[in-house]
């Protein structure tokens, strides 16, 4: 019989008391509290490593104390807790101040789903609890100069040799890479067949020798991504995910989970709310103004729907369904309002977006205007989101493939 959902409300808060303090009400009110509302992370090496060693700290002591893997198997140090068990942890969690787990966002949302799914035990006995306990960071290494959208056409090469493989290849922005200890690779095992079905997934060890982490600088100012150069890396056969040449099943399993982790926010304002759009609108006397109004209304009735949209698919999966187009549909709503609310920053703020005067809740605005492009791109852009809706939701004829 497991723990009731109210015991283990209750051994949740015990625990959340004894580690940490209750995190302070946020005040929308104008020039209180920190302006920030970029979407990227601008910070500097030495700040990250900082915030990186905070997250694995606390990240360490929810594991040990049961609550890292609530749901996973209890041989990975799992509790074997319906998923529902995990919602009521995360909401208890919000409640108080702890480090963000954002770089731990790729490794648990999505490498680690994929190895559970396809990896051999000796992987998932080396690595899924190290992953949730926060001791190993993970990162995704799909796309290639030359391969995003067209993610089958990836051109770098894993060569058998005995009982390794043996890789050659770039990378190109891969989030998290100058901080992760393994990666997990989609590389092409097999020229001579269809670009989709000569494919194969590894994990790979990101400290092996061969392996060049090249940060790369984004417009907003931070490096929160890397290319990543392949130079004779060897990779053991047993770290291999799936069968030779399954790999375009392996990287699906991953995209969904993307997906379903970007379109998974708040419809766009996260934690900060439309209270601080109001805000903005009245600071500046445009309040009653008929145009703001309507965007701001706008604003909201899209965020509500691109949450709802994501509610939808989250209880499909939970129901036992796969991802289908939900996913596709919540990310573009997602994009959407990100632009919707970049826009009317701009259109309520004016030139003081794009001068640093100092004056508060004014420039900031510019570090989320510059980094919505990057969401609309990253885990699929907007125009391949439409294609998929335009093909499985509205049953329009298909693109002409291509190679
Ligand atoms: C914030 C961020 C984080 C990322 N993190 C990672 C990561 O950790 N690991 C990783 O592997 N990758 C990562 N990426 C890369 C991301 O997956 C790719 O950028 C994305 O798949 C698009 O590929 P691309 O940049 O090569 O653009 P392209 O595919 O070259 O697209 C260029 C343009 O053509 C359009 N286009 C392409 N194909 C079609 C089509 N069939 N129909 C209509 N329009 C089309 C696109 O919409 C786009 O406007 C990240 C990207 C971003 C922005």
């Amino acid at each position: 019989m497991p723990i009731s959902e109210d015991e283990f409300r209750v051994e949740a808060l015990e625990f959340l008391e004894a580690n940490a303090k209750l995190r302070p009400e946020v005040s929308t009110a104008w020039g209180e509290s920190s302006d920030e509302v970029g979407l990227l992370t601008e910070h500097t090496p030495e700040e990250e490593l900082e915030d990186l060693r905070a997250a694995k700290e606390w990240r360490a002591r929810v594991f040990d104390g049961g609550f890292g893997w609530i749901s996973g198997p209890a041989q990975y140090g799992g509790r074997e807790l319906p998923t529902a068990y995990e919602r009521i942890w995360s909401s208890l969690e919000a409640g108080y101040d702890t480090p963000s787990q954002s770089q731990f966002g790729i490794g648990l949302g999505m490498v680690a789903p994929t190895i559970l799914a396809h990896a051999t035990d000796k992987v998932k006995d080396a690595y899924l609890r190290g992953l949730y306990r926060a001791d190993i960071v993970g990162c995704q290494l799909f796309s290639e100069p030359v391969a995003g959208s067209d993610l089958a056409g990836l051109q770098t090469r894993a060569e058998r040799d005995g009982d390794e493989w043996v890789i050659n290849g770039q990378k190109v922005w891969t989030s998290g890479a100058q901080f992760s200890d393994i990666g997990e690779i989609i590389c092409r095992t097999d020229p001579d067949l269809p670009k989709h079905k000569g494919l194969s997934g590894f994990i790979v060890d990101m400290h092996a020798p061969g392996i060049e982490v090249r940060p790369l600088r984004q417009m907003t100012g931070g490096a929160s991504f890397n290319e990543v150069f392949f130079t004779d890396v060897r990779v053991p056969d047993d770290h291999r995910l799936g069968d030779v040449n399954q790999g375009w099943t392996v990287a699906l399993t991953t995209l969904m989970n993307e997906r379903a982790s970007i379109g998974g926010g708040g419809g766009g304002l996260g934690t900060l709310g439309h209270e601080r759009l109001i805000e903005l609108a009245r600071h500046f006397g445009r309040a009653d103004d008929p145009v703001i109004r309507q965007r701001l209304a706008e604003i909201y009735i899209n965020g509500a729907v691109a949450r709802y949209t994501n509610q939808r698919a989250m209880a499909k999966i939970k129901a036992g369904g796969l991802p289908g187009p939900e996913m596709s549909i919540g990310k573009l709503t997602l994009t959407n309002n990100l632009r919707r609310i970049a826009d009317f920053a701009a259109a309520v703020l004016g030139p003081r977006m794009v001068a640093d005067t100092g004056e508060w809740g004014t420039y900031a605005w510019a570090e989320l205007a510059l980094g919505v492009p990057g969401i609309r791109v990253a885990g699929g852009t907007d125009e391949v989101m439409r294609n998929i809706i335009g093909e499985r939701v509205l049953g329009l004829p298909k693109e002409p493939a291509v190679g």
